[in-house]
């Protein structure tokens, strides 16, 4: 995936002016194997538009689980940001989606919640429909043709061309998640963001 339009990390850190400083590595239990040989690195970049950027990254040595993490360094206070998205101008903002944020289009209800599984990458809002996408593709796989399948991928694939107007929303749990862009408004965490957090702490610990 790395280096395809639903991800710039990659393109984005290699803008770096600067070689990135490696503050933290150390040898970890890995969560797949459990053998201690997950190799933890972490790295400073400093990058155009959001400044300094926290890289960590695991690779296991032994089973090839590999996690990656983005976060901008300087966290701010946990935050609610809501981009009110027109067309192609706000599709094209960059953002930096930190493995702990939750995501949501308010209006179609498609949710990206923080799990296990969870990466940080630097992407677009084209980015984030372009995931929703791929899900949703990946979940109607055989049933293309059933009506919310097919209300879903043509939703998608319009927005995508900038046709739809909609609300994107980022829950910045940690305050390590950031957007460029002018239609960007942030306000502190309010009760739809606790319910994206409840739903995702349901995913993690059962119901
Ligand atoms: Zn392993």
């Amino acid at each position: 995936m790395l280096g395809s339009r639903d991800d710039l990390t990659e393109d984005i850190l290699k803008s770096s002016k600067k070689e990135p400083k490696l503050i933290f590595q150390e040898k970890a239990k890995c969560p797949r194997c459990g053998s201690l040989s997950l190799v933890i690195k972490e790295y400073i970049y400093s990058v155009p538009y959001f400044g300094e950027i926290l890289l960590s990254q695991g690779e296991c040595e032994r089973c090839g689980y590999k996690y990656r993490d983005v976060r901008i360094l300087n966290a701010t206070d946990p935050k609610k940001i809501i981009i009110n998205v027109n067309g192609e101008e706000e599709l094209r903002y960059l953002l930096v989606k930190s493995a702990t944020s939750a995501i949501l289009i308010k209006e179609k209800g498609y949710k990206m919640l923080p799990g296990p599984a969870s990466m940080g990458f630097i992407t677009t809002v084209e980015g984030i429909l372009l995931r929703f996408l791929e899900a949703a593709h990946v979940a109607c796989r055989g049933r293309e043709l059933e009506p919310g399948c097919k209300d879903n991928i043509e939703w998608l694939k319009r927005a995508i061309d900038g046709h739809e107007k909609f609300t994107l929303i980022i829950c910045d749990f940690d305050g390590t998640s950031s957007v460029k862009g002018k239609n960007v408004l942030e306000t502190s965490i309010d009760s739809e963001c606790e319910e994206l957090r409840g739903e995702s702490l349901q995913y993690l610990y059962g119901r």
